[in-house]
């Protein structure tokens, strides 16, 4: 089947795209997989129009919906490889104006397209601890000026010892009453306010029943926290 776009990924980005592309008559199609980030997102607070929040999987089946009542075709399909169409690339002089440029094939077809836009989202750097993914969404966030809010005047843990870090504690030093960072044996971060302490012992494991309720270090020590902010790394590449 062919399309003027193909979008892959259905996430905020994918489909705020799809929405220019069909208004502009592009005949358009977003494929998505499965899991958006949105989806591990409980509540979002931070997005204009929605007074009470909204929860994250709620937005994404929203946008969704709006992109198929303007016409956009969406199909819940893997995208498994995109190729250059080099028929249509090696004989440019003669051609046919609705050559398709790209091959794109998913786990059910194949579909044909003059150009593909990927908004496929980014994969987190996480750090090997039991029970991270667990958490995600209950107490585990990737993101302070997302999130920081909801632990107004609470406990809260950052795991990473870069700028990132630092960013992020800057970020909740002023809405959470106390903030660890904890390095994991790396260099203290410079960051100057009474209510961050720097912990450079490992953590073995989240702790919690439904939510996050502490940390398990790997001496044995168990620490109550009330969110965690991951922090590792770089913040773009994370
Ligand atoms: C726990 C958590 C909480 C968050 N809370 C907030 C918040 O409160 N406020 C806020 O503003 N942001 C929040 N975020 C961040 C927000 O979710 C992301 O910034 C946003 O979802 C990124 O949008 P995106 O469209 O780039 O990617 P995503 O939403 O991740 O979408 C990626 C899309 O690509 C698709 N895809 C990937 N690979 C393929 C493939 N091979 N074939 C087909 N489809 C594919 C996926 O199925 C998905 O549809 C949170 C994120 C997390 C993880």
């Amino acid at each position: 089947m062919e399309y003027d776009v193909i979008i892959i990924g259905a996430g905020p980005a994918g489909i705020s795209a799809s929405l220019y592309t069909i208004r502009a008559n592009k005949k358009t199609l977003v494929l998505y997989d499965d899991l958006s980030s949105l989806e591990k997102t409980e509540k979002i607070e931070n997005y204009y129009g929605f007074p009470d929040g909204i929860n994250g999987k709620d937005l994404y089946q929203n946008g969704i919906e709006q992109a198929r009542n303007l016409g956009v075709d969406v199909k819940k399909q893997e995208v498994i490889k995109i190729e250059i169409n080099m028929q249509a690339n090696n004989d440019k002089e003669n051609r046919d104006k609705s050559s398709y440029n790209f091959i794109v094939t998913t786990s059910n077809r194949i579909y044909h397209s003059k150009v593909v836009i990927l908004a496929t989202g980014n994969k987190k750097n996480k750090p090997k601890i039991t029970g991270i993914e667990k958490f995600e969404g209950k107490g585990i966030s990737y993101c302070a000026i997302c999130d920081g809010f909801f632990y107004r005047n609470k406990d809260v843990s950052v795991i990473g010892s870069g700028n990132y870090a630092v960013s992020e504690t800057n970020d909740l030093i002023n809405v959470a009453k106390d903030v660890t960072i904890f390095t994991n044996g790396k260099k203290a971060p410079d960051v100057r306010a009474e209510n961050v302490k720097i912990e450079t012992r490992g953590i073995k494991e989240i702790i919690g029943e439904d939510r996050v309720e502490g940390l398990e270090l790997e001496d044995g020590t168990k620490i109550k926290t009330d969110g965690i902010f991951i922090a590792q790394g770089v913040a773009r590449k994370s």
